[in-house]
């Protein structure tokens, strides 16, 4: 631990008196979860996620009559969640989401705004030079930090038919994914999407190109993301809590974003 220039207990002090007194926005990017949460439809033969079920225990009644409470049903990849390494085959021998490091769930972010191609094409692909173009206007991706992409998908997320589209909504072409997993030091990437790839991705060389390269460099993904339009392209701080489901793949997950006002 290298020594702090600050007495102790002053940052903590110093972020929790930002907050109370709103010059530090907390911005939510979480999306809420219901049985109408948009899930990923796998083709036959693949099997599939159930949607988020409530299911009532008691409500102040003869099951427990002064007590309201319900179990859940959820998939771990369903609405705003974490994809951890083992996730996918290319990370199988990486961390399960128990196992991420705590003090990996906060980190900085830059947000790619791709709203106006993605208005334009719905199957809209982020290329290489997107992102240099990104990096030339704002510096370089931030090391340890995330890589949101935004692309307005979120106005659809209330909506299931229009959040799936058909199968196809936008995403990163293969050479940008596996650029960013290998070549750059984001710790993951988040999007507004259904899953990290694009709609098409199934299609791709190798098929899901940003599950296989980010999940294969023990890098992380977070999926449908809201309220990405109210962050800075640069500067804001990511809070992303997965639940620690002991050998999960992933979990649903709050996402908070922490931006100077
Ligand atoms: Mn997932």
């Amino acid at each position: 631990m290298t020594e702090s220039a600050f007495p102790a207990g002053a940052l903590a002090a110093a972020l929790a008196g930002a907050v109370a007194d709103g010059s530090l926005d907390v911005v939510d990017l979480t999306a809420p979860l219901s049985e109408r949460t948009p899930i990923l439809q796998l083709p036959e033969p693949f099997a599939n996620t159930v949607p988020f079920t409530l299911r009532e225990i008691s409500r102040y009644d003869e099951r427990g009559p002064a007590w309201y409470w319900n179990d859940i049903v959820t998939g771990e990849h369903v609405g705003t969640h974490f994809d951890a390494p083992v996730h996918w085959a290319t990370g199988r021998d990486g961390e399960d989401v128990a196992q991420v490091d705590p003090r990996r769930l906060i980190a900085p972010a830059a947000v790619l705004d791709a709203s106006a191609q993605a208005a334009d094409d719905p199957g809209f692909l982020l290329q290489i030079d997107h992102v240099r173009e990104w990096e030339k206007a704002h510096g370089p991706l931030p090391g340890g930090g995330w890589l949101l992409y935004r692309t307005g998908w979120d106005a659809r997320s209330d909506d299931p038919d229009a959040f799936l589209n058909g199968g196809v909504w936008p995403g990163l072409s293969t050479d940008c994914a596996r650029w960013l997993a290998e070549e750059t030091p984001v710790l993951g990437l988040g999007v507004e999407t259904v899953g990290t790839d694009a709609g098409a991705a199934h299609g791709f060389d190798p098929p899901f190109p940003c599950h296989s390269h980010f999940l294969g460099a023990g890098k992380y993904g977070l999926t449908q993301l809201r309220n990405l339009a109210r962050l800075p392209a640069r500067g804001a701080v990511l809070v992303a809590a997965p639940l620690p489901i002991a050998g999960g793949s992933g979990s649903p997950c709050r996402v908070l974003a922490l931006v100077d006002r």
